[in-house]
C-alpha cells in the first residue's frame, strides 16, 4: 500500500520537512545526537564542525562520546549536501564540482557567482539542494540526479505524492532543456510506487486521474475540507490532557472526521510540547461557519479551565 489513510507516527525523527542533512549516530546503541530542546537531532555542519539545531538555533561542539552509553564510536549519517560533495570529488577527481545550498546561499553573491560558473562550463558536477531545480535554467546539463527520493515520499501528508511528483517533474525538466537530451537517475528505496510510472510518461493528466481517485476514495480534500489544531505548552501530560479532552469533544459532533491527538513530526520544539487534531469534514454536511463556531466554543471552554490557562490552541483551516 503506498496511501497514507489516516495519520502515522512511525516516521523517522531525521526527516525534517524533508530537509537533506547530516547527522551523528553512536554507533554502539544507534542513538542520534539529538537537540537538548527539540525532538530533532542535530546537523553536523563540516565547515565550522559545530552540530547546530534548524529549529531553535542551538549549537555545540561536535561531539566525540556517545551521551546515553559513552561510546567514542560516532559515526556520520546522512545525505547531507556536503556529504555528498566529498564523495562526489572523491569519485570524480579531475572534475570541478560545486556546491549550491542554503548555507552557500547565506554569502551574497554565491548564488550568481555558482550560476555564472554553471553558465560559462566553469563546473562540471553541481550539487545542492531542491533550490537547483527552482529557477535556474542551465544549458548543457545532460545528467541529473535525485539522491533519496524516498525521503519526500514517505512524509505523512496527503499532498506528499503530489508534491514530489511536482519537485521530480521541475527536476527533470533540468536535463536536456535545450540542444542535448538528457538523462534523470532517481535513487529510490520504492522502485514498484505508480509515481515513478507517472514520472517516465512525464504526464500530468494521468498523475492526476490517480491521485484523485485516491482522495475519493478516503475522504481527502477537495472531497472534504481539513482543519488542523494545534495545542502546545511547557508540560508535555498537560499538552496531551488537553488535546485527548478536545479530540473527545470533537467526535460527538465527527465521530468519523477527527483524527488523533497525535504528536506532530516534530513534538517537541524549545522546550515546548505539541500535539495536533486533524479534522475532516464535508460541506454538504456541515456548514464551515457551524464547524468554526464549535470549535471556537471548544477552545474557550478548554482554556477557561485553570490546568489548561496556559495552552496555546491554533487552528488552522484549510492547511497547506
Ligand atoms: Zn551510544
Ligand atoms: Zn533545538
Amino acid at each position: 500500500m503506498f496511501h497514507r489513510s489516516g495519520w502515522n507516527d512511525n516516521f523517522p525523527r531525521q526527516l525534517d520537512g524533508g530537509r537533506v542533512r547530516d547527522v551523528q549516530q553512536c554507533s554502539t546503541c544507534g542513538k542520534l545526537v539529538e537537540c537538548p530542546k527539540c525532538d530533532v537531532s542535530l546537523n553536523y555542519h563540516k565547515g565550522t564542525q559545530n552540530l547546530v539545531c534548524h529549529y531553535c538555533g542551538y549549537q555545540e561542539k561536535s561531539v566525540s562520546h556517545c551521551k546515553a552509553c559513552g561510546s567514542e564510536e560516532i559515526s556520520m549519517l546522512g545525505f547531507g549536501t556536503e556529504k555528498v560533495e566529498e564523495d562526489i570529488q572523491a569519485l570524480f577527481p579531475d572534475f570541478k564540482v560545486e556546491r549550491l545550498d542554503q548555507d552557500v546561499t547565506k554569502k551574497k553573491s554565491a548564488f550568481k557567482d555558482i550560476f555564472k560558473s554553471m553558465e560559462e562550463g566553469k563546473v562540471d558536477i553541481l550539487v545542492g539542494t531542491q533550490m537547483i531545480s527552482k529557477g535556474l535554467d542551465f544549458e548543457n546539463v545532460t545528467l541529473v540526479g535525485v539522491l533519496n527520493a524516498d525521503q519526500s515520499l514517505s512524509w505523512t501528508d496527503f499532498r506528499a505524492v503530489e508534491r514530489t511528483f511536482q519537485q521530480l517533474m521541475q527536476v527533470s525538466g533540468r536535463a536536456g532543456r535545450h540542444a542535448k537530451k538528457g538523462k534523470v537517475l532517481i535513487q529510490t528505496r520504492q522502485p514498484k510506487h505508480p509515481i515513478f510510472s507517472f514520472l517516465k510518461k512525464q504526464h500530468f493528466p494521468s498523475f492526476y486521474e490517480w491521485q484523485i481517485a485516491e482522495r475519493r476514495e478516503f475522504g481527502y480534500p477537495p472531497f472534504s475540507k481539513m482543519i488542523l489544531i494545534t495545542l502546545s505548552g511547557k508540560k508535555e501530560e498537560i499538552v496531551v490532557e488537553a488535546s485527548e479532552l478536545m479530540a473527545k469533544k470533537l467526535r460527538l459532533t465527527l465521530p468519523k472526521g477527527t483524527l488523533g491527538p497525535v504528536p506532530p513530526p516534530v513534538s517537541k520544539i524549545n522546550n515546548r510540547y505539541y500535539r495536533q487534531i486533524q479534522v475532516k469534514y464535508h460541506i454538504e454536511k456541515i456548514k464551515p461557519q457551524t464547524i468554526k463556531a464549535h470549535l471556537h466554543d471548544l477552545q474557550k471552554a478548554l482554556q477557561g479551565a485553570p490546568i489548561f490557562k496556559s495552552i496555546f490552541i491554533s487552528i488552522d483551516v484549510d492547511p497547506t
